[in-house]
């Protein structure tokens, strides 16, 4: 059944089978941050069973960086002749000195500037070639094509004074890892919409074809949601599990090839660690040797560091699905939005954000 957006004969009908549902009871993990906010803000818990629960995943790029990142690139934004360019969500996010972040160096002098994309770092580094333009290259699939294209046309235009520090990672080795760990207890996945833009319906087949798990794709508005939660329960009930897609005005079986053959063309998967989780295989996208004169790691011989600095925060625990951020200490007492103490509590599609932002009372 493919729903019409905001058929509201249908959505009530939706809406009483969820809150009266008596099976099984079962976890459903959105992959997704700006799911996880959507959620929260929408009140869909509300609506549901109690035997439903919603559990928020590794989906956010700001959440999932590691520590050990964050304080390589306290110490490139030390560099004189450099300025850091860098989403805004970057600026709060500590390293494994408590209470210190990118601001903080701001203030002490450090040239730090928000931008809103790779294109805008590159025309940065274009009107000030006396500096060092370092772009702190953050997200899953969705944003690294944006990346990868400011890195060719640095290539075309030979730009001297433009590098990315590549964090991006890939969902598909984080989803692979998650499942196959120890205790793994998700029954589906409300896979994530802006991904699967990119990679089609295809980049989530594993999640059946392996594993056998009832997974949806969806978008962002409430009733995408609570259709994709709908579907995830009749495949769970009807134990038939497959991949359907709920976000059929937007996602593609094949998704974006353009935006694919851009992102293999200046990336190869690399190991890389992960906030909480540790190294996942071939799941980083590091630079291709082609286009090494704007890697930042071999530009300025950063020394990776892949052992995880564990901190009092638990968001390593959140990202995973094992805790809800109310069960963490620090939640609303020492970690606020103002003083944040961990990623989660940052970033706009952190867990801890959502919910300290609407379901803390
Ligand atoms: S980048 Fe988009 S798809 Fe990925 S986690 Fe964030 S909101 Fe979701
Ligand atoms: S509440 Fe703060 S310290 Fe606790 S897990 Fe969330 S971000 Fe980390």
């Amino acid at each position: 059944m493919q729903l019409k957006f905001k058929d509201y004969d249908k959505m009530s009908n939706i809406v009483n089978y969820l809150r009266n549902y008596n099976g099984p009871a079962v976890k459903i993990m959105e992959v997704c941050g700006t799911h996880t906010m959507s959620i929260a803000r929408s009140g869909i818990r509300t609506l549901l069973s109690e035997k439903i629960k919603l559990i928020s995943g590794p989906g956010c790029p700001v959440c999932v960086t590691a520590i050990n990142r964050i304080d390589e690139i306290f110490e490139l934004a030390k560099r004189h002749d450099t300025i850091i360019a860098t989403f805004g969500d970057m600026l709060k996010v500590p390293g494994s000195k408590a209470g210190f972040n990118l601001s903080m160096l701001k203030s002490q002098g450090a040239n730090i500037q928000i931008v809103y994309s790779a294109m805008d770092a590159l025309n940065l580094a274009m009107n000030n070639k006396e500096n060092e333009i370092i772009f702190l290259g953050i997200g899953f699939e969705t944003t690294a094509p944006g990346t990868a294209v400011a890195i060719k046309e640095a290539a075309v235009k030979c730009i001297e004074n433009f590098s990315v520090f590549s964090m991006h990672k890939y969902v598909e080795p984080a989803l692979r890892a998650l499942i196959e760990s120890d205790d793994f207890d998700i029954d589906g996945f409300l896979c994530p919409g802006h991904v699967s833009t990119i990679l089609g319906i295809r980049g989530f087949e594993f999640l059946v074809e392996e594993y056998k798990i009832p997974s949806v794709i969806t978008g962002f508005e409430a009733e995408d949601i609570l259709v994709a939660i709908y579907k995830i329960l009749n495949q769970i009930t009807g134990d038939n599990p497959s991949i359907e897609n709920e976000y059929l005005r937007i996602v593609s079986y094949e998704g974006n090839k353009l935006a694919q053959n851009m992102l293999n063309e200046v990336f190869y998967p690399d190991d890389d660690l992960w906030r909480g989780i540790g190294v996942i295989n071939k799941s980083g996208m590091a630079i291709r040797n082609k286009y090494s004169k704007f890697d930042a790691v071999k530009k300025f011989n950063i020394n990776l560091d892949f052992v995880d600095k564990s901190t009092a925060c638990k968001c390593g625990e959140i990202i995973k699905g094992k805790i809800q951020p109310d069960e963490c200490k620090l939640f609303a007492i020492n970690c606020t939005p103002e003083n944040p103490i961990g990623p989660c509590m940052v970033s706009s599609e952190g867990a801890c954000a959502a919910f300290y932002k609407y379901l803390r009372f």
